[in-house]
């Protein structure tokens, strides 16, 4: 039988420590966070490989040290109510919300936002919602949020989105840029927005009215 309890944390070591993730928080949700409960039979054996896996509907639940970064680049201090657009697997949404209090996650596909509650109910995860919908507009009823993150590329930074952040809340979404898409977080600090590149990324398209046109 596969031990993936030690492959996971080699994972850790190997892929996230090692490669600059040193928030202790996301280090030891990333260790708790069974990856392997997050995609099918048919890549079970390959959930701790370094990349991103399909997961149905052409979409693919993201590389473990993507989600680290993101999460990282959040600055999450555990009392917050997180914003996610791109719930996918449900992968991230579990490594949320160990480092938050409450997450709000949004996915257009309807299919992969059940297998999402499904696996996210299995592993006694009771402080996700999972919303069907289009998530590059937010969700104004639940807003404001300390923190949002955007699984997909989006053209430009969404304005709905920058604008349902918290004051001094942060906003991690990869933009489209020329030779790659890049991971960049914004900061609202003192009524200034300011922002900063964490590095290329690869993304699938944010799809939706403030993505890459209509769902
Ligand atoms: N974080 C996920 C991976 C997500 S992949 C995981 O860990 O598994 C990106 C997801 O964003 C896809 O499932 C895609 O369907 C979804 N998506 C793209 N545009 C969206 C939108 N406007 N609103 C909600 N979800 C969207």
């Amino acid at each position: 039988m596969t031990d993936f309890a030690s492959l996971r944390a080699t994972m850790v070591e190997r892929q996230l420590r090692r490669r600059g993730i040193a928030d202790e928080r996301v280090l030891a949700a990333m260790a708790e966070v069974p990856r392997e409960d997050f995609v099918s039979e048919r890549y079970r054996s390959r959930a701790y490989s370094d990349s991103a896996l399909p997961i149905g509907e052409g979409q693919t639940i993201s590389q473990p040290w993507i989600v680290a970064a993101i999460c990282q680049a959040l600055e999450l201090g555990g009392g917050e109510c997180v914003l996610e657009v791109g719930t996918g697997s449900g992968y991230s949404a579990a490594v949320l919300c160990r480092l938050a209090a409450e997450v709000v996650s949004v996915e257009r596909h309807e299919p992969l936002a059940a297998a999402a509650r499904q696996a996210l109910d299995s592993l006694g995860v009771a402080n996700v919602e999972v919303i069907v919908g289009d998530g590059s507009r937010g969700v104004p009823e639940r807003a404001p949020f300390e923190a949002i993150a955007v699984h997909a590329t989006a053209p430009a930074p969404p304005a709905t989105l920058l604008g349902q952040l918290a004051a001094a809340g942060r906003l991690v979404v990869p933009i489209a840029a020329d030779a790659a898409d890049l991971l960049t977080v914004f900061r609202h600090r003192d009524g200034e927005l300011s922002s900063e590149t964490i590095g290329p990324c690869r993304f699938v398209p944010l799809v939706g009215e403030e993505g890459f046109g209509p769902a």
